[in-house]
């Protein structure tokens, strides 16, 4: 399978965590400005999961080009888990959880939960998932389509987040 493919737009894990974030971020991240991989917090981000992870060795799940998912546990039903630095995004950790839950169902996999483990706070969240959330799900992707669309990039709208992110300089320098 490709990366999701919906209205033509192709879409990943990592545009629906932008999405909740910063619009404006997922237009400038879609048009080309990749600009995370130059930033310290993404890479200390990864470091954090191959380290926090490494007796167990998980293995990463590539779903197409949608979903590149940190690990899952596989029983009667499938369990995705996602490794993360820093809870301050986990609204948008949990939308990415469950897009990756959407992505495996629309595959016909039997999963309808997923675990974000935080393991330098040393806590891990359960994330479930609805009929409710597949309507957001399709819905937010409806709506990303809009943002990707557009001429110019949403304007700027500071946050707390914005000091920590890759596009600080492009967006207030
Ligand atoms: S710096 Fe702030 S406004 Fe600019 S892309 Fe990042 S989060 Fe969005």
């Amino acid at each position: 399978m490709s990366r999701v493919d919906l209205y033509g737009y192709k879409i990943t894990g990592l545009q629906v965590a932008y999405y909740i974030v910063c619009k404006r971020k997922l237009w400038l991240f879609t048009h080309g400005l990749g600009m995370e991989k130059f930033s310290d917090y993404v890479t200390m981000g990864k470091l954090i999961s191959e380290e926090s992870f490494k007796r167990k060795k998980p293995k990463e799940v590539e779903i197409g080009e949608s979903a590149r998912i940190d690990f899952l546990k596989i029983g009667d039903e499938v369990v995705v888990h996602e490794v993360k630095k820093s809870k301050k995004l986990e609204e948008a950790h949990i939308w990415q959880v469950k897009y990756y839950i959407w992505v495996l169902k629309r595959e016909g996999v039997n999963c309808k939960s997923g675990v974000i483990h935080y393991p330098r706070a040393m806590r891990k969240i359960d994330v479930e998932f609805n009929e409710e959330d597949e309507r957001r799900i399709e819905e937010a992707i409806e709506k990303m389509r809009e943002i990707i669309e557009m001429e110019k990039p949403p304007p700027v709208v500071k946050k707390g987040y914005c000091r920590k992110c890759a596009y600080y300089d492009f967006c207030f320098v």
